[in-house]
């Protein structure tokens, strides 16, 4: 299949200009380029282009561009950071659009760097004068690392379209569901001593067996309690992931640090897992002389579910041919549901190939998401309602 020119030298130029966003200081870089980028072409295409700095976040952009006027339509929406990656690892140059049977590969070509210009080779011929609604592009800082940019413009109180679709790597299948995601640090905290004698000290490890115990049961209630048979993994998970405490077997263990990470279902909120979490971990020590200390390890993702009767919803499973369905990750989606859209991820790429060296993206997929982008903007801003 080939594809004209624009479109493979506006993807080609995007994978070159590094976005990588990272915890880590020393990795993580600033997204202006990509912004920059984009914001030149889509003011080309007659769009009225917003760059908004993340406030706190240095070298980090948001871009809102709007074309067409009214209270609805679409938002396309994606992320222009992508993961840090292993050089030594990747076939060829990550950063060089490379077509090689039949896939491009890159980074960020799959998660999601090609969704920009699959839109933008839809949009170029639409003819502005034919919305009856806007079609805006969202372009985030951060997904990959803190969220920062969606979280920054879901707190501004701005509100864009009535219908958001994200393309991420969703295999062309439209995604209405996730789990809510939070990581968290537990700390016990006792008094080290010689072990010959227990009265000398107080054993952290002691007490992190009765909140591990205690948090056993609590995830037993859970998965009684909460399931949702559209998931693949239909209850809510809590995984004991890490442990560190004590140095020595003849020393009372003074300090001992856990961390989980706990996958819930939509009907729950970030604050209330949380909230929960917290109790059940200090009702297993009540009584004892530890003390107990809580630290998020990230922020969080809340739970998304758009309705299944959603308009989008429905165009989005005709178009694309797939019944809608749930993933096991999280996304911007439930930033941009707090901001009022109904909000559907879809997107060419698949979830397995991103993350990893040499990512690629399946070119025969590239026609078929264009097909999707410009079907919901048919329905959804060109449309008289
Ligand atoms: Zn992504």
């Amino acid at each position: 299949m080939s594809l004209n020119l624009p479109f493979r030298e506006n993807f080609a130029r995007l994978i070159a200009l590094p976005s990588v966003s990272s915890p880590d200081p020393a990795l993580d870089q600033s997204n202006k380029s990509t912004i920059d980028f984009l914001s030149n072409i889509l003011e080309d295409l007659g769009f009225a282009v917003e760059q908004i700095p993340v406030c706190d976040h240095a070298g980090k952009y948001n871009l809102v561009a709007q074309l067409g006027e009214g209270n609805g339509g679409l938002v396309l929406s994606g992320h222009t950071d992508t993961v840090p990656y292993d050089p030594d690892k990747w076939t060829q140059d990550p950063f060089c659009l490379t077509e090689k049977d039949n896939r491009y590969y890159g980074l960020g070509v799959s998660d999601m760097k090609c969704f920009f210009p699959i839109a933008m080779e839809v949009i170029k011929d639409i003819d502005p004068a034919q919305l009856h609604q806007p079609l805006y592009i969202l372009a985030t800082a951060d997904e990959e690392s803190n969220m920062s940019g969606v979280r920054a413009l879901a707190g501004s109180g701005k509100t864009l379209g009535r219908y958001a679709l994200i393309g991420e790597p969703t295999g062309l299948k439209p995604i209405y569901m996730h789990k809510g995601i939070i990581m968290e640090s537990i700390t016990v905290t006792g008094l080290s001593g010689h072990s010959s004698n227990p009265g000398l000290g107080r054993n952290a490890l002691d007490g992190m067996h009765q909140v591990m115990h205690m948090l056993m049961e609590w995830r037993k209630d859970l998965q009684k309690k909460f399931t949702n048979e559209h998931f693949e993994v239909p209850y809510p998970t809590l995984n004991f992931g890490s442990i560190r405490g004590g140095d020595n077997p003849n020393r009372i263990c003074a300090k001992c640090e856990l961390q989980i990470d706990l996958r819930f279902l939509p009907e729950t909120s970030i604050e209330e897992i949380r909230s929960q979490l917290h109790q059940k971990a200090k009702g297993a020590l009540m009584g004892s002389d530890l003390t107990i200390e809580f630290r998020p390890v990230f922020d969080g993702v809340p739970p998304l579910q758009t309705s299944a009767n959603s308009e989008i919803l429905k165009i989005a499973e005709k178009l694309s041919g797939h019944p809608a369905s749930t993933v096991a990750f999280g996304t911007e989606a439930p930033y941009l549901s707090q901001m009022g859209m109904e909000t559907v991820i879809l997107g060419p790429g698949n979830i397995d190939q991103a993350h990893r060296p040499d990512e690629y993206l399946e070119i025969n997929r590239i026609k078929p998401m264009m097909r999707i982008v410009c079907g919901l903007i048919q329905h959804l801003c060109v449309k008289e309602k």
